[in-house]
């Protein structure tokens, strides 16, 4: 099983092939899910005691797996968060795994980690954090998401008159479910602000103070979104920050989709106030081209995690070589063995320079702004909401529920786009609407322009 031989050999060089033409396709598939049955009856068993073969494993991959996915690269597929990684970082991917490097240490993973480490300062910078803020790459904005709330309530829970009480937070229906999710988790109370729209200092300062004697000593972090998942909607971060301060509640700021637009300059400013945040979670995976899994973790001081998260590895002790000295990833964040999924998005940068990655995101805004001009031409369609980083959420005239899902539907069974309706909080009600979610820049207005026309 470990042995080189020429089927290995060959093996290597048709799995190359694949990752070669996948790379560098221009078109590809929108992509289709099928039923388990079905993908069963198509491949039949490939798990047996004598193996199936690669050849013949990889045969059904090609033929028939690797057509059940939907890829999420496809310029026409707008649906939730959708991605686009750069080339050199699906490289590096493959780089990564043929490397064999465990991340959770510096005396392991030192090449490996200096490289994330370069990637994670230029993250760090766009956030406007003071010096000695940092952060590490997570598999994703749930672990990063989780690792901060940890971190806030070992933080908070050190002090003695808090060690006994159960944790409450407060964010907003906005917020992303992964935050609700990760509070149960971490085994803490959850307070959500009843407002889809952005949450304000004020809206913060109304609900603390409705908070009876106890659940305000139980209050000990604020989580708020630097772009919902759902609307591009940015919380007014320094109203946020104001009050959390001379509250002493820990501010973390939940910018998993929408940090990479701290890269754009033209809405930079939605953003300000982040620089006062405790802890940041950013999702490279989104929109900073990576490929899957990375997210991003980042605090105002690492040493707060370090006392969260830290596991005892004694047996590290012996190394004595100073080379084997060093940032620890494992320490700041939930996970111990870890791949080194910053490196690619390292490779990335390095290839293209950090310029590059400003205009891809400036174009997603751009697109987004676009697809708002092409509805207000048509009289079929109008915005919900204006445009917000690259999320638009708008309604067909005269639709109801069981019309979006029918469209959406037959769209993807042609396999022209993928694109799905989400609910918006109309009042008491929630109206099912469109919604682009823009990140892919080659996504064309004609590709937008298209769509819409679909839907008369
Ligand atoms: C996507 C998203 C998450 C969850 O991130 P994963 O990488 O899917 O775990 C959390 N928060 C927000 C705002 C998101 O958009």
């Amino acid at each position: 099983m470990h042995k080189i031989d020429i089927d290995l050999i060959e093996m290597t060089l048709d799995v190359m092939k694949f990752a070669i033409g996948r790379i560098s396709a221009t078109e590809h598939p929108i992509g289709k899910p099928k039923k388990y049955e079905e993908l069963k009856a198509l491949v039949g068993e490939t798990v047996t005691e004598n193996g199936v073969g690669g050849e013949y494993a990889f045969n059904l991959w090609k033929e028939h797996l690797s057509k059940a996915n939907v890829p999420v690269d496809h310029p026409r597929n707008l649906a939730f968060v959708p991605a686009a990684p750069t080339r050199a970082a699906i490289m590096f991917d493959l780089v990564t795994s043929a490397s064999s490097i465990h991340g959770a240490y510096w005396m392991e993973g030192a090449g490996g980690i200096f490289c994330e480490n370069e990637a994670m300062s230029w993250i760090v910078s766009l956030t406007g954090l003071p010096k000695g803020a940092f952060g590490v790459f997570t598999s994703g904005g749930t672990a990063a998401n989780l690792s901060a709330i940890v971190t806030a309530r070992e933080h908070w829970r050190e002090d003695e008159t808090y060690s006994r009480e159960k944790g409450l937070i407060i964010t907003s229906i906005g917020a992303h479910s992964s935050i609700k999710a990760m509070a149960k988790v971490a085994d803490v109370d959850i307070l959500l602000v009843d407002s889809e729209e952005e949450l304000t200092g004020d809206d913060l300062r109304k609900t603390i103070d409705k908070l009876n004697f106890h659940q305000r000593k139980r209050l000990f972090a604020v989580v708020a979104t630097g772009g919902t998942t759902n609307a591009g909607i940015i919380d007014d971060l320094d109203g946020i920050a104001e009050v959390c301060e001379k509250e002493n509640i820990w501010f973390h700021v939940d910018a998993a989709y929408g940090g990479g637009a701290l890269a754009a300059d033209s809405v930079r400013p939605l953003f300000n106030g982040i620089e006062r945040a405790d802890s940041i979670t950013i999702d490279p995976h989104k929109w900073m081209f990576s490929p899957y899994d990375c997210g991003a973790v980042i605090y105002k001081d690492p040493e707060l995690a370090k006392n969260a998260h830290s596991q005892q590895g004694s047996y590290l002790d012996i190394f004595k070589d100073e080379g084997a000295h060093g940032f620890n990833p494992t320490d700041y964040q939930i996970q111990l063995t870890r791949r080194v999924r910053g490196l690619p998005l390292w490779f990335s940068l390095a290839t293209h320079g950090t310029d590059q990655y400003k205009k891809s995101v400036e174009r997603g805004i751009e697109l987004a702004q676009i697809a708002g001009r092409l509805i207000d031409e048509n009289p079929n369609v109008e915005l919900v909401r204006e445009p917000s980083l690259s999320c638009v959420l708008y309604r067909r005239i005269g639709w109801k529920p069981e019309d979006y899902t029918h469209w959406t539907y037959e769209n993807h069974e042609k396999g022209f786009a993928l694109v799905t309706p989400t609910k918006w909080k109309n009042g008491d009600t929630f109206e099912t609407v469109s919604r682009f979610c823009f990140i892919n820049p080659d996504t064309t207005e004609k590709d937008i322009q298209m769509i819409l026309e679909s839907m008369n």
